[in-house]
């Protein structure tokens, strides 16, 4: 490539083709304007932290420093502390999945098991089928392995059948090379949707006949409100599912600790792709966690953080009543997101300076489509504003929406 004369950026011509897909996702953007103290930021999905008790991470921290300080400062295996694998077939029992410790690729966080399944996938103009709406984050790791993600419709239920057959057919018709299906079936990101249980036997009969693999990524599934959702697809299928875990949601990010469950030899791939990327993953988190694990009641803990969760989402669905009566959104029944329609007239990736000058953040749609959709929708997150602060945002963004309406 040639270097393109007046930008400022002095490598400007050197960067990969692949950095295209690159682009600061419009979350990211976000963060800057929204993390203002005044504003009441609905738009970015972090987990409450301050509801886990601090003394139970650090008493685990101690622990591992005083009793296997040389282990936990030492690189470790491309495939994970056994110890902390082991107690990752015990997290994933809880979702019906039964699996070989063997079978798990620890991460640093699921967003790196994103970047490795779609390093040992992705070609340059493969296809990614996925939900509309999709992920925002993943979407940009598929192209950044220049990838195209082509959207599935959605309702209600999760993916509908019969246009995922339909677009496979298509698709194929063109001769496009289609490599997976990537979905987050359970209070999904960003519509709070889940996929019935007859819906993920359907999808995956429809990608074992089709030979697609499934991407199964599942970061919410033990955080429901009204209780458990479906079991997760991976507990019915396992040679055409990768399933995808972390502990940031039910524990904390700050760890990124997350992990892959995957056929044999993808599994082999996976490593040698972690290997590549990291050496090892953290060894010191991993130990950490096992500990914590191994000595907190962690399954309490996630009971302390569907509590809270349940309780912002009660508010945020009670303002919304009050404040849009007008409007549709779904109603999450776990997760972070609430996934709201606009008025037909109403843009909402045009109307969010003026909703973060009325002091209220959000993701605008357009975020979690490959293809431009997703105008007259926003994501809410009601994650992490208290209750208090998640009603006087959807008072002011009334306020917006409604002005809007007036122009
Ligand atoms: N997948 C989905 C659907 C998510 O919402 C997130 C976090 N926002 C991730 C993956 C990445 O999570 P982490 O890397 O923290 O495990």
């Amino acid at each position: 490539m040639t270097s393109q004369g007046n930008n400022l950026d002095r490598w400007y011509g050197s960067y990969a083709e692949r950095t295209a897909g690159l682009a600061a996702s419009e979350v990211r953007a976000l963060f800057a304007v929204a993390s203002r103290p005044e504003v009441v930021s609905l738009a970015g999905g972090m987990p409450f932290v301050s509801a886990l008790p601090r003394e139970l991470v650090s008493g685990a921290m101690e622990r591992v420093m005083r009793d296997k300080g040389p282990v936990a400062l030492q690189y470790g295996s491309g495939q994970g502390v056994p110890a902390l694998r082991e107690q990752i077939l015990e997290v994933m029992a809880l979702e019906g999945i039964r699996a070989n410790v063997d079978d798990v690729v620890v991460t640093t966080g699921s967003q790196h098991a994103l970047e490795l399944v779609a390093k040992i996938f992705l070609d340059p103009g493969d296809v990614v089928l996925a939900e509309a709406p999709s992920y925002v984050t993943a979407m940009v790791v598929f192209k950044s392995f220049q990838a195209q993600v082509e959207h599935v419709l959605t309702d209600e239920h999760g993916l509908v059948p019969s246009a995922l057959r339909e677009h496979i057919a298509r698709l194929r018709a063109q001769g496009r090379r289609i490599k997976f299906l990537y979905t987050v079936p359970t209070f999904g990101n960003p519509s709070g949707i889940t996929m019935s249980w007859e819906r993920r036997l359907e999808v995956l009969e429809i990608a074992r006949a089709n030979d697609i693999l499934v991407l199964e990524d599942n970061p919410y599934g033990l955080l429901y409100f009204d209780g458990p959702p479906p079991h997760a697809m991976r507990s019915v299928e396992e040679e055409g599912v990768i399933y995808l875990g972390t502990f940031s949601k039910t524990l904390a990010p700050g760890f990124r600790v997350g992990w892959a469950l995957a056929p044999h030899a993808i599994r082999e791939k996976l490593i040698l792709a972690n290997e590549a990327a990291v050496l090892s993953p953290s060894s010191l988190t991993q130990m950490i966690i096992s500990e914590y694990l191994s000595t907190a009641d962690w399954k309490g803990q996630i009971d302390t953080f569907r509590g809270v969760y349940r309780e912002r989402r009660d508010a945020m669905l009670q303002a919304l009543t009050d404040y849009l009566p007008d409007l549709s959104w779904t109603v999450p029944n776990g997760g972070f997101y609430v996934w709201l329609t606009l008025p037909d007239n109403v843009d909402s990736k045009s109307m969010l300076p003026r909703a973060v000058k009325e002091l209220v953040a959000y993701t605008p749609g357009t975020a979690f489509y490959a293809n431009g959709d997703g105008r007259t929708h926003m994501r809410l997150a009601f994650c992490y504003p208290t209750p208090d602060f998640i009603r006087e945002g959807i008072r002011r963004l009334s306020t917006v929406i409604n002005g809007e309406l007036e122009l």
